[in-house]
């Protein structure tokens, strides 16, 4: 009879102390080990079980929700962020006098979604920001608090502006009544959204942003992590409300899209969506576009060749300041025919209000089970001046359930 080169009990011991190593070892190494626990523990939340199919629950998912809450508890937050969330940060342009409507919207997002979550948010201002403001926000922001300014070359007249037809365009939309028509700060403003604030220092170490104003309200609860949801789908741009733009501010901008797409053929993707912007295949601009004081994106297509060389194009015509353009006509046209249709997203969950529009989830019960504050017959959604209802025809959406209801 050969005898086994490891007798039994021998093997037994070699288990033990293989055991007893990696005991030692995780009991030394925290990180390791809250990684290994976490990931454990995740992949048991989200695992179907023998006979169920995975399928996605819009439900909150009670489990999974208790376990988060008891892993918030227990252990160092660092580690669950660093396997739940995904690469992102909030992120918001604001004055200093802006701190207390600020301070007003940073509490219920903190409240409704990332006291769970602990996102970092980056402040941006062209003035530097003072005691009271950071204080603030560091108190109230989960995540980490960062203040940025802006570099004055990317808050002023570029170079080639002819200052004085800047000035005449300014009188002229004063006189026609043209909201913030005579402001030099608001045009800085939108410059700065559609062309810098993705690569200022501060943001370049996230992939995904979520942009938030002073004095905007979520109204209901958050349960999904929404960069997670535009991680997983493939999503690059996210909205939750859409509508038309005063012509008035934009009078040459598609005519010099326009001209940038003829240009650059090689930026348009095949399966964009033109007939969103345009109610006849592109000659003209039908005013659509995703209203930008809510954005959640991705941060690399403002940073892709395509956007730079659309932004630089746009930048040069002087059209910033010999007009008005905003930043949302600007993003919107660009993810139109930029991003491929099904990277765009609707956020029906998110309860939203921005003066003077509101996003309420359409459905009672989805209301209900989000603890939502607003109101149906406030939704702007299905009314006459929004956009929304042609993007869910262009993408085949299915309407909520009630939707005729809300649209007067
Ligand atoms: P509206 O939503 O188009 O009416 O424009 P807002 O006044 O809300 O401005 C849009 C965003 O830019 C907000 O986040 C403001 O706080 C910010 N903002 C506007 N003007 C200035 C400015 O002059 N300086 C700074 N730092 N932020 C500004
Ligand atoms: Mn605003």
């Amino acid at each position: 009879m050969t005898r086994p080169l490891v007798s039994r009990r021998g093997r037994l011991a070699l288990l033990l102390v293989a055991f007893w190593i990696t005991v030692a070892f995780l009991a030394s190494h925290g990180d390791v080990r809250q990684i290994f626990l976490q990931r454990w523990l995740r992949v048991r939340a989200h695992e179907p079980k023998a006979g169920e199919s995975q399928v996605t629950n819009p439900e909150p998912d009670i489990q999974q929700t208790t376990l988060t809450g008891t892993l918030t508890h227990n252990m160092t937050p660092a580690v669950l962020q660093a396997t739940d969330r995904v690469n992102a940060t909030f992120v918001t342009l604001a004055r200093n006098q802006d701190v207390w409507d600020l301070a007003r919207t940073v509490k219920q997002i903190e409240d409704r979604l990332n006291s769970r979550m602990h996102y970092d948010w980056v402040f941006l201002n062209d003035k530097p920001f003072d005691s009271t403001f950071k204080r603030v926000m560091t108190s109230l922001v989960s995540g980490e608090a960062k203040f940025g300014s802006i570099p004055s070359e990317e808050w002023s007249f570029p170079p080639h502006i002819d200052l004085e037809r800047a000035a005449r365009t300014r009188q002229r939309m004063k006189d026609q009544g043209v909201i913030y028509g005579d402001s030099v700060s608001y045009r800085h403003m939108c410059r700065y959204q559609s062309g810098f604030f993705f690569r200022h220092p501060l943001m370049m170490q996230y992939e995904w942003y979520w942009r938030v104003e002073p004095g905007v309200e979520f109204m209901c609860d958050i349960r999904e992590d929404p960069f997670r949801v535009m991680a997983d789908k493939g999503k690059k741009c996210g909205f939750v409300i859409s509508l038309r733009e005063y012509p008035t501010t934009i009078p040459s901008l598609w005519e010099k899209t326009r001209k940038f797409i003829k240009e650059h053929p090689e930026h348009v993707v095949k399966e964009n969506m033109i007939d969103f912007i345009s109610d006849d295949h592109g000659v003209s601009y039908n005013n659509c576009h995703f209203w930008s004081n809510f954005e959640i994106g991705s941060l690399s297509f403002f940073r892709s060749k395509a956007y730079i060389d659309y932004f630089n194009h746009l930048d040069n015509t002087g059209g910033f300041f010999y007009e008005r353009w905003g930043d949302a006509p600007i993003h919107s046209i660009a993810a139109a025919l930029m991003l491929k249709k099904s990277e765009i997203h609707f956020f029906n969950d998110i309860g939203y209000y921005h003066v003077p529009f509101t996003h309420c989830p359409t459905g009672n019960k989805l209301k209900t089970d989000l603890r939502c504050y607003c109101s149906e017959k406030k939704n702007f959604d299905w009314k006459g001046y929004s956009c929304t209802e042609k993007f869910f025809d262009l993408t085949g959406l299915e309407k909520p359930e009630g939707y005729e209801l809300e649209s007067n």
